[in-house]
């Protein structure tokens, strides 16, 4: 109870360390991933606060050193997911009773641990655990984590400071309250950050969540609990519960107290849910909020009047940073016959420069995809080019799991615009392109519209401005996150709110006010100061 309102300190964006050659920055990221590497790590599930380490024992290895072990991790059953919704609604009554800014006060401590004594710690797990090389793993692990946390905080507050008008002798207030029940977060393998923020951006709203981190995240997911409970995270808020996706579900989704999903990964897995929650809707005591954000086939458009030079830059950064495993990456790209023997010569030249290896060597921009299922989905891929007459490999191609699952990055020129590898979403380093007639740019806008049922990212690069205004309105709904000569990834909290629409999931544009707005229920408060003492209104009299 305090006698003020309070100002959160203003959210800025985490400065990025460089890791540059001769910077100490990367002497302590050495020795934090050299740390890292020396022992083998135990990692409990954690329900009410309690360290569990039942049933499976299952090895952790980094996807880029298949025969180094990085730790355990415990996989429950069906109990466990029982004990972390039992928890979640135990703690759920103090929890939402905290007032804001000790909610609040947590997180952005969470933000200060991440970016100070945390750092390096963090980095290393990531790059180790996920194959990052350390930007990667620095603007998402580090970076974008800390945004979350410390915008979520602020746009809470903008959020809790939306009032309504009140009318003479009226006092009409809102307030924000938590939904009633416990949320379950679902959280992919590729983002840290992600995984961070499914499930605490619920939980600074006064709400108690159950989080099944993917599998192959479990050992930096593992230090995201670590930091949150260091930064007075009280027991039994988040309970981090490590069991097959499917366990989970069967349970969680007919729970009477189910109150809401926060979702990232495939569409067809968020469909699958949504079907299920669907079918149980007649089970909830209300009806569950649903936050999905899913796959894309992200385009990059060039427009004639495009610089070559820049297109090939933002195409490599934009299709194979961390091997293309970006719901965001750019995989299709639609150049213009006039600039294509330019871009060509220069990515093909470019491309020779890119190393590919394990994280510990810092030379390496590319490193390995996450795991053999990914491996085999993304090789069968490059076989289906390989196979077909209106594709060319013209980079790239190999690929190899005997050490780690690398796979080349690669470059396929399709004469098709709607063949398989320009529709459907690889999520690894493979980029497929059409060159098309300068005078068909018309047609090519609307092929970019229509190939693929997702609308999460997209770019054109041009210098003509009458091109930029008219693709940008005729694209308005092909990508929720539009970009003008730039790549389609690297959305950052607080400038450019992410989330697609179409296939793309729910546009609930994570860490911003719109996020917000799902996990909370708003009650009107009408207070009258002077209640009426007779119920005839004028027009009742008589003439
Ligand atoms: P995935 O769908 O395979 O898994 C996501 C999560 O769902 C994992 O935790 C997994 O264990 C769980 N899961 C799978 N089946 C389940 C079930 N039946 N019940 C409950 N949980 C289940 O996705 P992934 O491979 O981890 O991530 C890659 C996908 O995520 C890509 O499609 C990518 O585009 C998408 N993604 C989207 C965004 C975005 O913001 N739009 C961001 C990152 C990733």
């Amino acid at each position: 109870m305090s006698d003020a309102f309070f100002h959160v300190p203003p959210a800025v964006n985490e400065p990025y360390l460089n890791f540059a050659p001769g910077t100490v920055e990367r002497a302590r990221l050495q020795e934090a991933i050299a740390e890292a590497k020396s022992k083998e790590i135990e990692i409990p599930m954690t329900i009410g606060g309690e360290k569990i380490k039942d049933g499976d024992r299952i090895s952790i290895h980094p996807p880029h050193e298949l025969n180094h072990t990085l730790g355990y991790y415990y996989k429950g059953g069906s109990e466990h997911v029982h004990k972390a919704i039992d928890a979640a609604l135990a703690a759920k009554n103090k929890w939402e009773q905290m007032p804001w800014q000790e909610r609040g006060a947590i997180f952005l401590k969470a933000a200060d641990l991440l970016t100070g004594p945390y750092r390096f710690k963090m980095n290393a797990a990531t790059m180790l655990g996920q194959s990052k090389n350390p930007w990667q793993s620095e603007i998402e692990s580090v970076g974008e984590l800390a945004d979350f946390w410390r915008f979520g905080v602020e746009e809470m507050t903008k959020m809790y400071a939306e009032q309504p008008v009140s009318a003479p002798n009226i006092w009409n207030r809102m307030e924000y309250r938590p939904l009633e029940g416990f949320i379950f977060a679902i959280s992919p393998f590729n983002f840290t950050a992600i995984a961070g923020n499914l499930s605490s951006a619920p939980a600074m709203l006064g709400n108690t969540v159950v989080w099944k981190p993917a599998e192959t995240q479990i050992y930096a997911a593992a230090l995201i609990m670590e930091i949150l409970e260091e930064a007075g995270l009280p027991a039994g808020v988040i309970n981090l519960l490590m069991v097959d996706g499917p366990v989970a579900g069967d349970i969680i989704f007919e729970h009477p107290d189910f109150a809401g999903l926060h979702f990232t990964g495939s569409t067809k897995v968020f469909q699958h849910l949504w079907s299920t929650i669907g079918k149980n809707i007649g089970k909830y005591r209300t009806y569950p909020r649903i936050v999905g954000e899913t796959g894309g086939k992200d385009f990059v458009l060039v427009h004639p009047t495009a610089d070559a030079v820049p297109v090939v830059a933002n195409l490599i950064r934009g299709a194979f940073e961390y091997q293309g495993q970006k719901c965001s990456a750019a995989s299709r790209a639609y150049l213009p016959q006039s600039l294509w023997s330019s871009i060509e010569g220069h990515l093909l030249a470019e491309l020779k420069t890119v190393k590919m290896g394990p994280v510990d060597d810092f030379t390496n921009f590319i490193n390995a995809v996450i795991d053999e299922r990914a491996f085999d989905k993304i090789s069968k891929y490059i076989t289906i080019a390989r196979d077909s007459d209106e594709c060319d490999i013209i980079a790239g191609g190999g690929y190899d799991k005997t050490e780690g699952y690398f796979i080349e990055p690669t470059v396929v020129v399709t004469t098709n615009p709607h063949h398989q590898l320009m529709e459907e979403e690889i999520f690894g380093p493979v980029l497929t392109i059409y060159v098309y007639e300068d005078d068909q740019f018309d047609e090519v806008v609307e092929i970019v519209d229509n190939t693929s049922s997702y609308a999460l990212t997209g770019a054109i690069f041009a210098r003509d401005r009458y091109v930029i205004e008219t693709v940008s309105n005729r694209l308005r709904h092909a990508a929720g996150n539009f970009y003008i000569n730039d790549k389609p990834t690297g959305a950052v909290v607080g400038q450019q709110p992410f989330g697609g629409s179409r296939g793309s999931g729910t546009n609930d544009k994570a860490g911003s006010i719109i996020n917000m707005y799902r996990w909370v229920s708003a009650r009107a408060i009408k207070e009258n100061m002077v209640p009426v003492k007779d119920y005839r209104y004028p027009f009742l009299s008589e003439d």
